[in-house]
């Protein structure tokens, strides 16, 4: 399954990615993962990266798709992958598009997190993150579920810099739904209420593509 999973910040995006990526056994591939990655270990990439996420800016394609494209030639994408958080705009599909074509292994569906602003503006300011693995966990854990490492709350999960990220979203990155819509790719779902009923009515909506 060659999979994009697209949707606002605070959507959900990793959560269902980890789910998802475990029920077809295949690579969870997040874009912010690999630069906050980077960013922790104080790599050259991590230092670029740094000033354009922590004000929620978009970091430049040359530095992103570079990066996406090194890591789409690793063997275990041999089965496929789940890309989260990439594309972001239209020249990063384009390009995206235009690799995977290459290769003969198109995508195969694109996953829409569809939810309201509203929502996303609670969920991410009470959101942390585990400094560990960088699981998403609630505000009133202690630690993390899943590693029991600590928690701390991303500086781009600040309300200031939310605000900013959404206005990134809706310029940026919604008109990349049109595209894969025309694409014949788009699958949109909602995105509110249980996680684990959001993962079923994602498997039960790409279990049309994935047969
Ligand atoms: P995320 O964890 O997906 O919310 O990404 C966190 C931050 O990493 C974003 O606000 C951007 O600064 C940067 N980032 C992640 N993915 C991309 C991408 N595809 N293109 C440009 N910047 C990205």
């Amino acid at each position: 399954m060659r999979l994009v999973l697209v949707g606002p910040p605070g959507a959900g995006k990793g959560t269902q990615a980890q789910f998802l990526a475990a029920h077809y056994s295949i690579p969870h591939i997040s874009t912010g993962d690999i630069f906050r990655a980077n960013l922790k270990a104080s790599t050259p990439l991590g230092l670029k990266a740094k000033g354009f996420m922590d004000s929620g800016q978009l970091v430049p394609d040359s530095v992103t798709n570079e990066m996406v494209k090194d890591r789409l030639t690793h063997d275990d994408v041999a089965n496929g992958f789940l890309l989260d958080g990439f594309p972001r705009n239209t020249v990063q599909a384009e390009v995206l598009r235009a690799f995977l074509t290459e290769k003969g292994a198109p995508l195969q569906a694109v996953l829409e997190l569809a939810i309201e602003n509203e929502i996303i503006i609670k969920r991410l300011s009470s959101r942390r993150t585990c400094k560990e693995c960088g699981a998403p966990a609630a505000a009133n854990l202690e630690k993390c579920a899943a590693c029991g490492g600590e928690l701390y709350q991303r500086e781009d999960d600040k309300e200031e810099v939310i605000a900013k990220r959404l206005a990134v979203y809706e310029e940026q990155t919604a008109p990349i739904v049109t595209f894969y819509r025309n694409e014949g790719l788009l699958i949109t779902i909602g995105a509110d209420g249980d996680v684990a009923d959001i993962t079923e009515r994602a498997i039960t909506a790409l279990s049309r593509v994935h047969g």
